[in-house]
């Protein structure tokens, strides 16, 4: 991305992969609370994390996810730091350190090979799927997979977030604890919750800025972790703190906090948020797919996401030509992820539908402007 705009960028074309676009509304109220809270006097950035305040702002919010997501009470709800990257590890280091029995890993894109790696540093795992070979352009069907009763855990992630893959059902099996990371389709529709163990997700994707990640932790997975972790590296510590173990990042939950009240109150709920989603997501895939292969869809189709369309033209040069127009026109954060090139539009929750009824009408004039120059002979 260039820093040297001819004109301002229009906060509502913003189609990051992430730090992705928030809504409006919630934009509105965090520029309020920058400098006093309601109710309360103070700037956001200067209340103490030991605040009766922020301790109502943690138990709020932990009550709105367990609201959205119907959570059962046996689940710890945790507000931590270090990003997905930090949950890459922490997960092994505490339920696959010092084991015999693999953990089993599904690697179906970038994300899902960096907590793959990371695995490998603290105990045995099994690559049980992997879509490396065909380019991460596709996720495995019921039939391509076996779990086995004995793994440690099983993990995947719910959506690839840089090749635009999402899984439409869950995996694995029952009496196998199911760890998913969900950064980048958290709280964007209903996720059956109860039928995992662990379940992470960091903000910036979805429901807020970057610096705090949820965790939501089955009791039963901690009840024979080990016991010899750094306290900031154990559940344990942060379950007993409230998520309060040393100073949170008090902004970012502040914000989360918003979110979620902005789901539950203007949106209406994860099954409605689900509906404002798939609208956006197949408004896309539609404009992709009556395009006359002009634009062509990474992904296979029944595996499309909903969070993040990708798709490619026919040579890099024409989509460098693409994004500098689209990047003129008022829309940013099209470029696909450093390590596939391409083009990535992100329609996480933020994102309204009107964004990408624009970007649409600005595609269809794409196409049809280049099509002309290539009949004409003018290209
Ligand atoms: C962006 C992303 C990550 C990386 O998260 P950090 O917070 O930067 O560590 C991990 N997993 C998924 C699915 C992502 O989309």
């Amino acid at each position: 991305m260039t820093h040297r705009h001819m004109t301002p960028l229009d906060n509502r074309l913003n189609f990051s992969g992430g730090p992705g676009a928030l809504p409006g509304h919630v934009l509105s109220q965090i520029q309020e609370s920058i400098l006093a809270v309601p109710g309360v006097g103070l700037s956001v950035l200067g209340i103490s994390h030991r605040s009766d305040w922020f301790a109502a702002v943690v138990s709020e919010l932990e009550d709105n996810i367990r609201t959205l997501l119907g959570l059962p009470d046996d689940y710890h709800v945790l507000f931590l730091q270090g990003g997905a990257t930090q949950q890459f590890s922490m997960i092994p280091m505490t339920l696959l350190h010092g084991k015999t029995t693999p953990a089993e890993y599904l690697h179906s894109g970038y994300w899902s090979g960096k907590a793959l790696a990371e695995a490998g540093r603290e105990g045995p795992s099994r690559v049980i799927w992997s879509g490396e070979d065909g380019g991460f352009r596709r996720l495995p069907g019921n039939d391509e997979l076996s779990f086995s009763q004995d793994a440690a855990y099983l993990h995947y992630v719910s959506n690839e977030t840089v090749e635009g893959l999402q899984f439409h059902r869950v995996l694995g099996r029952d009496d196998v604890p199911r760890v998913c990371d969900m950064s980048s389709d958290f709280l964007s529709q209903p996720c059956k919750a109860d039928r995992f163990s662990l379940i992470y997700a960091h903000a910036q994707k979805n429901i807020g800025p970057a610096g705090v990640t949820v965790v939501l932790v089955r009791d039963a997975l901690l009840k024979n972790a080990r016991t010899d972790l750094p306290g900031f590296l154990d559940y344990r510590s942060h379950i007993e703190a409230h998520s309060v173990f040393n100073t949170p990042p008090v902004f970012a939950i502040y914000v989360v906090l918003l979110i979620t009240r902005w789901l539950l109150n203007e949106i209406g709920g994860l099954a409605r948020m689900a509906d404002l989603n798939r609208d956006k997501a197949e408004l896309m895939y539609r404009m992709l797919d009556t395009s006359d292969g002009f634009y062509r869809g990474r992904a296979d189709a029944g595996d499309r996401s909903r969070m993040n369309a990708t798709f490619n033209l026919a040579s890099p040069d024409m989509e460098k030509r693409f994004l500098a127009e689209a990047e003129a026109a008022g829309f940013s954060g099209l470029a696909g992820h450093r390590s596939t090139g391409g083009i990535r539009a992100s329609l996480y929750n933020g994102l309204e539908l009107s964004a990408v009824e624009e970007l649409a009408g600005f595609m269809e004039d794409f196409r049809i402007q280049c099509t002309k120059r290539r009949v004409s002979g003018a290209a």
